[in-house]
């Protein structure tokens, strides 16, 4: 199978480090009043370069996070601040590739700092796969204002979806998809065989670890990047046993130094 995998960097995101690792940072009687941390997070994409055709792995923040596509409000505490230097386009360019070299797109999820490429390929035919539990959830967020990491300018296209059901499974040969459900209903996984440049199987998990700690140390993410807990302990598990049994390499949503190491693996 002559399947490679390439980091389309797309810039760093800023948010409170309570918000990837809950109780981060907590009052106490010899600490009352600890400083909050802002922690950085890379925000990336990944080009699968398959003999079936060109997929791309989720399309990061628009380029006008912080100038108006996302609410002031929503952008002060999610803080993208370099997205306008990353757009979708010169990010793929910059790794060898074309907008228009893309056949596929899988959308782990539709959050804003992972759906905000879509409109590249609105009108197109290029394929969009997203659970469907993540796209009804992503229109009911958007309608009732229940959940502001939905942004619905985002996704609201004339897009050529290819909604996944159910649990998993093969989207192309020796590349499946699973359902992780738990940072959001419909959250999901790539596991590409062969995927790194030792011939190891890449296990992408997206934001189910939002960095290594969540995923090592089983750190639960803080309650807002939680839509189920239960639901993301199981999926944890689901992560786990398919590593052991695939020997696979793990890759977490916005875990810098894993980031950095990616370049070296793929
Ligand atoms: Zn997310």
């Amino acid at each position: 199978m002559d399947t490679t995998v390439h980091l389309v960097d797309r810039g760093t995101m800023e948010i409170d480090l309570n918000y990837p690792l809950e109780g981060a940072v907590t009052a106490t009687a010899s600490d009352p009043n600890p400083d909050c941390v802002r922690a950085e997070g890379p925000v990336f994409n990944l080009v699968v370069d398959h003999p079936a055709g060109t997929i791309l792995w989720d399309t990061g923040s628009h380029p006008d996070a912080g100038d108006g596509h996302w609410p002031a409000e929503t952008y002060d505490a999610f803080t993208h601040h370099d997205a306008h230097e990353h757009p979708l386009p010169d990010a793929l360019d910059d790794a060898g590739f074309a907008l228009d070299d893309i056949d596929y797109v899988v959308q782990s999820h539709l959050h804003l700092d992972h759906a905000g490429g879509l409109h590249n390929f609105a009108g197109t035919d290029v394929s969009v796969f997203v659970h469907e539990q993540e796209l009804k959830h992503a229109y009911f967020a958007a309608a009732t204002g229940t959940d502001g990491a939905y942004i619905r300018a985002d996704f609201d296209y004339d897009l050529a979806w290819e909604p996944l059901y159910g649990d998993g499974g093969l989207l192309f040969e020796g590349l499946e998809w699973l359902h992780l459900p738990g940072h959001t209903p419909g959250l999901v996984g790539l596991l590409v065989e062969d995927g790194t440049a030792d011939g190891d199987d890449l296990l992408v998990i997206g934001d189910e670890a939002y960095n290594a700690l969540n995923y090592e140390a089983e750190h639960p993410m803080g309650r807002d990047l939680l839509h189920s807990r239960l639901d993301w302990e199981a999926s944890l598990r689901r992560c786990k046993d398919l590593q052991r049994r695939r020997d696979a390499v793990v890759v977490y949503g916005h875990d810098p130094e894993q980031v950095a190491s990616l370049p070296e693996l793929l």
